[in-house]
């Protein structure tokens, strides 16, 4: 456990703006700093970063924070992780809480998993499988730079965990070992799975020297390990990725490990799932140039599809590659070589001219109608792209290859297009959420309670609680952190509740609310007696309804002066 102390002690020695500025360029403007904010698609600097609070706010996205959250977001780690990985860096040697000491527990057995099934294979029982893999030209350096091992008999990794102390149960939900104290992976060429930071977390076994039924077996998904978070050799893609450079993105590990032995090192695989929202987002981070290169048959073609919508909806229009004859990038590269794979990069195909493919592929070209409705299709993608010349060149392609003069395919374009309301990927609408007037009251209060002690204080001596339950913990939270530290600090307040999700999330839309820096007392007292009124009216409503159902008379006239009494009406 890191305590707050410790925990404000970091933040206090870390400049926000430098390192934020490791991961996003930052220009300053006025007192603030300004940069494309790395947590929605943008192109423009909607993320201001203020010295003076040390916290970021994007104005687009609502994304707000301080320096550990920001760390935290972007590196997907705990923010606990993120302190440390700060303190480390001042030179803290910072334990970690439980719950995070047992997932670097979890990485330290896969990490000696992974080291023992490498020694194997260097040892003189790993003979068969270098020879195997050689083979299969995967030389002595790929081996080392992926990790690749090998898995022996029955029980031997499991013996030797249980012997560091490490509980069966634990190895068991690490998918590492059954109940009878077996190993999973026997007598298998091992590929241990990496995850963003580069730690094993999980592994994938092939067979080598026996017939099985089962190619590959997998580890299940564990803590550690979620398919569709992860993107393999995201780790090594992202140190060989000069600015502007592009990604390649492939179906299988082996995919990478291919590429890699021909010298391509920036590629990523998705490892056997649909590509997700989240590993665009991570390709997002390192590149806007994508490019897929998912495997040559049916199936690759359709998660093509897929994975380019996926990339769309986060404003990235990938290149395409589609290899001939149903090869998977592995295959390709084995049996046509590096300058065939080079020279198909060379001609990544975009998002149209894929899809202009496509849609031929079940058309009669000698058949009137299938060229019209492919005509049709095909305009009906063209008018999704802004760029007016290579709308231009598409239509005048059409032009010429069905012989049908330029100006009807650009009426057609046009009739389309107006009809044709078009979603806007780039922009995050903000749903305002509606707040009535008391709400309205309680969020301008918390927004000056954080900036003003004076507020605060005449917020803590007129109002018991806020009628909303998030706001009323909040403003606690507030309260109790003001007498603890006798001062109120924004970016060391988040750390303070840090673990408490739903109250940050409000904190957020607070600091986001962007109201006038300064406030008179008539309107602090105004808000307060919006908030008195609200219990008033509350109480109020609540005797009416007790009146309602009372019959006796005499009670009815004790709770008719009642009423009288909260309105204030003299009697
Ligand atoms: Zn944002």
């Amino acid at each position: 456990m890191i305590n707050n102390d410790t925990i404000n002690e970091i933040r206090n020695k870390t400049d926000i703006v430098s390192v934020i500025s490791n991961y996003v360029p930052l220009t300053k403007r006025g007192k603030n700093y300004f940069g494309v904010c790395p947590f929605h698609d943008d192109h423009s600097p909607s993320m201001s970063v203020s010295p003076e609070k040390q916290i970021y706010t994007c104005f687009s996205c609502g994304a707000t924070g301080n320096v550990f959250t920001f760390v935290s977001e972007y590196e997907h780690i705990s923010f606990i992780e993120a302190v440390k990985l700060l303190g480390d860096k001042l030179g803290y040697n910072l334990s970690v809480n439980s719950k995070v000491e047992n997932k670097s527990e979890d990485y330290k057995i896969y990490d000696i998993a992974s080291k023992y099934y490498q020694n194997n294979l260097h040892s003189s029982l790993g003979k068969k499988a270098i020879e195997y893999l050689e083979n299969r030209q995967i030389n002595r350096d790929t081996i080392k730079k992926f990790g690749i091992g090998l898995s022996l008999n029955k029980g031997n990794l499991t013996e030797l965990l249980l012997n560091k102390g490490i509980k069966l149960d634990k190895l068991i939900d690490l998918g590492l070992s059954n109940s009878m104290s077996n190993d999973l992976f026997v007598n298998r060429i091992m590929f241990p799975l990496y995850d963003l930071s580069g730690n094993v977390v999980a592994f994938s076994g092939r067979i080598y020297n026996i017939k099985d039924s089962s190619k590959y077996i997998n580890s299940k998904e564990t803590s550690i390990f979620k398919k569709g978070n992860l993107l393999y050799n995201y780790h090594n893609a992202k140190e060989h990725l000069k600015k502007n450079e592009y990604v390649i993105i492939m179906e299988g590990f082996m995919d990478v490990i291919r590429a890699s032995t021909v010298g391509i090192n920036n590629c990523v695989a998705t490892m056997g799932t649909a590509f997700t929202k989240e590993q665009a987002l991570i390709v997002k981070k390192m590149t806007d140039n994508v490019i897929l290169c998912f495997d040559g048959d049916k199936a690759g073609e359709d998660a093509t599809i897929s994975a380019i919508k996926v990339l769309e909806n986060i404003g990235l229009s990938p290149k395409i590659i589609r290899l001939e004859e149903d090869l998977d990038p592995d295959e390709y590269i084995l049996s046509k070589g590096k300058e065939a794979f080079y020279a198909q990069i060379e001609k990544a195909i975009n998002v149209i001219e894929f899809k202009l493919n496509l849609y031929k592929k079940d058309k009669n070209f000698n058949n009137i109608e299938d060229i019209s409705i492919y005509i049709d299709e095909m305009i009906k993608e063209l008018v999704k792209v802004d760029d007016e010349i290579l709308i231009e060149l598409t239509l005048k392609k059409f032009s010429k290859e069905y012989n049908i003069s330029y100006e009807t395919l650009l009426n057609k374009y046009n009739t389309i297009k107006k009809n044709v309301v078009i979603p806007k990927n780039n922009s995050i609408i903000k749903t305002e959420k509606k707040f009535n007037v008391y709400e309205k009251a309680e969020r301008n209060l918390l927004y000056y309670m954080i900036k003003s002690e004076e507020v605060l204080l005449k917020v803590e001596n007129n109002i018991s609680f806020f009628p909303t339950m998030e706001i009323r913990f909040l403003s606690n939270e507030i309260i109790c952190y003001y007498h603890k530290y006798g001062h109120f600090d924004i970016a060391d307040f988040i750390s303070y509740i840090s673990d408490k999700k739903e109250l940050l999330k409000v904190l957020y839309e607070i600091i986001n609310m962007n109201l006038k820096e300064g406030y008179t007392n008539l309107e602090i007292d105004d808000y307060i007696s919006v908030i008195v009124k609200y219990f008033k009216k509350n109480k109020i409503d609540k005797l009416k309804d007790d009146l309602k159902k009372e019959k006796d008379p005499l009670k009815q006239a004790e709770i008719l002066s009642e009423i009288m009494l909260v309105k204030g009406v003299k009697q």
